[in-house]
């Protein structure tokens, strides 16, 4: 613990030396230990240190994203104790504000150190978004959340984290390792630190190279036929995607798959996280590789700037578009069979015409963890939205464009720093400028209106036509004409072929 007190004392002197408020280096120390003795022996506590600089009111929190939990105090509902101390150790007066806010009343400015220990027991409360992205303990291990688990202050981009670990455990992050036991990291920043996840524990780490940077995953000790399957899948479609949005994956992401109550996955920042609910086998491994193909599309469209806002009426965009687009890249890649397609389709229109009456597909995005009916609006309707407008955009352009110069656009100018965000009417826009033609109407009548998308008519355009027996059972059609089949071999023909 040397290098605390050693760290600490560089904080207190380039503060002393610069006067600006501004954030210095943050460090952050953990450890892990076990909460309760009569418990089930997971390391389900963690005591940490952090060296920070409030914000400029004397504020220091853990309450990002924290309201979608439902949790009263959101994260800070776990924490065991608090206190804070400024630059000459002296103990600060701190006042909770809800939720999960602390004031330091009489701080006077400089970097403190605040000390205090959360309880893991996220994943034992009814929560959305779901244990997948929340904080689990597992008999090997445990998994955090860096915005469940780290306090932010002033935004820095000089961020320590280190862990201290039981020997046999080691830490898999999307972090800059910064030591060869893996216990010491580097976030770019207060945001990487914070909108990740990361696993400590005795788990089954693999390396991945994609293009320049490594990506790591963790699963279950045992888990080797999974960590094989991900890897691949993610070597498969990363690739692919790149491609897509004409742009490498700027950061290395982690994947942190583990056995659970159900199948599920979520994006935080770079860090993807799964819950499997059953063993791979023939029948689980398609979901599995769809979930982590799904998931590594969000690794591309998480860094579009969008208001809080207007990310509501862009869900379907931003989830059923990553469907849709993760179903027709496994296509292109023969990883998804001509029947799976199908399938896929098939349970999209389905899932979408019977949700169709409750609610426009863009205001289904505020209630999409709600009900039902707005998750199927948003990840189903907008999977069949993505689809008739890619393949409008492929009929009316004869080929000439598609529904992807829409997406390498939007990418291209929302991803990353810079000052104008995406919202609805500019991604309408953004589909009329790239591809020249009058979308304004598609906008209007099925995505802020609740007219019934016209699947059917557009799948024709490429030869897939539905069973007599229902309208959304999806089949090849009986005859393709030389337009049909030309147009489908560029949709969804081998990656070579477009
Ligand atoms: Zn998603």
């Amino acid at each position: 613990m040397t290098s605390r007190t050693a760290v600490f004392a560089t904080l207190a002197m380039a503060a002393a030396l610069a006067c600006a408020p501004s954030a210095g280096a943050d460090d952050y120390q953990v450890t892990f230990s076990q909460g309760r003795t009569d418990d089930d022996g997971a390391l389900r506590r963690a005591d940490v240190v952090a060296s920070l600089t409030p914000d400029a009111d004397g504020r220091l929190r853990l309450n990002r994203i924290g309201a979608e939990t439902g949790l009263y105090h959101h994260w800070a509902q776990f924490i065991l104790q608090f206190e804070a101390s400024d630059q000459r150790g002296r103990l600060l007066s701190v006042v909770y504000e809800p939720h999960g806010v602390w004031r330091l009343e009489d701080w006077d400015g400089g970097p403190v150190q605040a000390r205090y220990s959360v309880l893991l027991q996220h994943d034992r409360f009814p929560n959305e978004p779901g244990d997948d992205e929340l904080a689990a303990a597992t008999p090997f291990g445990v998994m955090w959340t860096g915005r469940a688990l780290f306090i932010e202050g002033a935004p820095s981009d000089d961020v320590d984290v280190a862990f201290f670990a039981p020997e046999d455990w080691r830490v898999t992050s999307p972090w800059r390792s910064m030591d060869s036991d893996a216990l010491r990291f580097q976030p770019t920043n207060t945001d990487d630190l914070l909108d990740a996840a990361f696993f400590a524990g005795m788990h089954l780490e693999r390396v991945v190279e994609l293009n320049g940077v490594t990506a790591h995953i963790a699963t279950g000790p045992d888990m080797t036929a999974e960590a094989d399957l991900f890897s691949d899948v993610l070597q498969l479609y990363a690739a692919e995607y790149a491609e897509l949005f004409d742009a490498p994956i700027a950061q290395p992401p982690v994947i942190i798959a583990l056995p659970g109550s159900f199948w599920g996955g979520g994006v935080i920042g770079r860090s993807i996280s799964m819950t499997l609910a059953g063993e791979l086998n023939d029948a689980f491994a398609p979901m599995a590789r769809h979930v982590v193909a799904h998931e590594a599309f969000h690794l591309w469209n998480v860094a579009w700037r969008i208001e809080p806002d207007a990310r509501a009426a862009l869900e379907w965009f931003l989830e059923g578009g990553a469907e849709y687009f993760t179903v027709r890249t496994g296509a292109r890649l023969e990883t998804v069979s001509e029947e799976e397609l199908y399938e896929h389709i098939t349970r999209h229109l389905a899932a979408y015409e019977d949700a169709r009456v409750s609610a426009t597909i863009a205001e289904a995005g505020r209630t999409k963890l709600e009900n039902q009916a707005s998750y199927d609006l948003v990840y189903s309707g907008g999977f069949a939205a993505a689809l008739a407008l890619d393949l409008r955009i492929r009929r009316e352009s004869e080929g000439a464009y598609a529904l992807d110069d829409v997406l390498r656009y939007v990418h291209g100018r929302y991803a990353g720093d810079g000052a104008d965000s995406l919202d609805l009417a500019g991604l309408a826009q953004a589909t009329e400028e790239t591809t020249g033609l009058d979308l304004a109407a598609f906008f209007d009548a099925y995505i802020e209106g609740g007219d019934a998308i016209p699947a059917l008519e557009e799948l024709a355009s490429v030869g897939l036509c539905a069973r007599a027996a229902s309208a959304s059972d999806i089949d090849a059609c009986d005859d393709l004409t030389p337009v049909q089949s030309a147009a489908r071999a560029s949709w969804i023909g081998a990656p070579d072929e477009h």
